[in-house]
């Protein structure tokens, strides 16, 4: 493997599950370099800019990337670093998936993954600055004078979703279920989410969804709308393989969905283009947790666990497969034998005991692999 990856440990909590993520990567006997660069609030305290050219640069050669929280302090003028990530790598696919390792929880069971649409729609600021502009207004909200049902104030945010956006997203969330199929020998079917019934972008998202799915027919197609959709996925989530929505409906539900896996210290998330991959535990920075070493670090240590598992699909990269097979297991193992967990999972430990421990079983696996090799 032999690889450099930019690290960007960010803000509130983020250096601590950082910290634990990397005791166990070197654990699991991951050939990495590690760039630490910084982004978000820190970076704006630190170096005047919260996404230094440093950090791009970086990002931009070695093209991984493992990121903690960033904190976007709202409504302060201070533009979300997330989304400026996703834009500058077309960072276009957010995978999310939602297993329950958690033995004893609400759900059992449960094996989907959700992709969520990660550069257009709702977050496409660019064109809500070119909507100001058309109709004259420097800044929002704005005053509008004697529309009808729109009168005063006003705010709004365009929510573009194009053809080429929608299919090549729609195409990755197939080419997942059909990976799928073949690793775990289940039929897969495809659920694509939206409120096509009201909305002209999710038309075209659906009609796009309609097409792609022709080409893939060994694979099941669903369709769902967004608000009987999240019924669904807390009612009967065991019925879901894949799910492919647009984007704010994507975010909203996967953090609905991280709780049928025992909550946000336990979701992790890849964002994906054609040549960059950033991976990061799908919380936020918790500024009332930060320094406190009390959180769950198995979000982002689950992160490098999709880190490996991407490469190892993309690139075939042996050391990245046998890595992402002990993390897992690693993991799943803690877990199943009532090991050490944080206070969200009814536990006691501290983020560090949590990241130590997982660490420790990763080296007994990483030894049983090089004894039986
Ligand atoms: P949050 O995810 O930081 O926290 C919400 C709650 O979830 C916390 O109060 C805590 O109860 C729980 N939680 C989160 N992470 C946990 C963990 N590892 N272990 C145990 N419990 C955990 O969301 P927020 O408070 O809405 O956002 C705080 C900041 O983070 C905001 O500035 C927001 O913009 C930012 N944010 C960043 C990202 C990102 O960088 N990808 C994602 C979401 C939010």
């Amino acid at each position: 493997m032999a690889q450099t990856i930019t690290v960007i440990p960010g803000d509130g909590i983020g250096p601590e599950v950082t910290d634990a993520t990397l005791t166990v990567l070197k654990a699991a006997g991951a050939d990495l370099e590690y760039d630490m660069q910084q982004a978000g609030l820190i970076a704006l305290q630190e170096q005047r800019n919260p996404l230094p050219k440093s950090t791009l640069e970086s990002a931009e050669a070695n093209r991984i990337m493992l990121k903690g929280p960033l904190t976007t302090p709202s409504g302060a003028g201070f533009r979300s670093i997330n989304v400026e990530m996703r834009k500058a790598f077309d960072l276009y696919a957010n995978v999310r998936p939602v297993r329950t390792i958690v033995p004893g929880g609400r759900y059992e069971d449960i094996d989907l993954v959700l992709i969520r649409e990660n550069t257009e729609g709702l977050y496409h600021s660019l064109l809500r600055r070119s909507a100001q502009r058309a109709v004259g207004a420097k800044d929002d909200p704005i005053m509008i004078d004697g529309f009808p049902g729109l009168d005063g104030e006003v705010s709004w945010d365009p929510r573009p979703i194009s053809r080429a956006g929608s299919e090549r997203v729609i195409r990755f969330a197939f080419e997942i279920a059909k990976r799928r199929q073949s690793r775990m020998g289940i039929p897969q079917k495809v659920t694509c989410v939206d409120k096509s019934n009201v909305l002209r972008g999710c038309r075209l998202f659906r009609k796009v969804f309609n097409e792609v799915s022709e080409q893939y027919e060994d694979i099941e197609s669903n369709e769902a709308y967004i608000d009987a959709f999240t019924m669904w996925l807390v009612r009967d989530p065991e019925d879901l393989d894949v799910v492919v929505l647009p984007n704010m409906f994507g975010d909203i539900a996967t953090d609905l969905a991280s709780v049928l896996q025992g909550g946000m210290g336990m979701a992790a998330s890849a964002n994906i283009g054609d040549e960059h991959m950033l991976f990061e535990p799908v919380h936020g920075s918790s500024p009332k947790y930060a320094g406190l070493n009390k959180v769950n670090p198995i979000a982002a240590i689950s992160s490098v666990h999709l880190m490996f598992d991407s490469l190892g699909d993309r690139h075939g990269d042996a050391d990245a497969i046998m890595c992402a097979d002990i993390l897992e297991k690693a993991i799943a193992n803690h877990l199943a034998d009532g090991g050490a967990v944080t206070y969200d999972l009814g536990g006691t430990a501290s983020t560090s005991e949590v990241g130590q421990a997982i660490a420790e079983r990763c080296a007994v696996l990483l030894a049983e692999k090089f004894a039986s090799a």
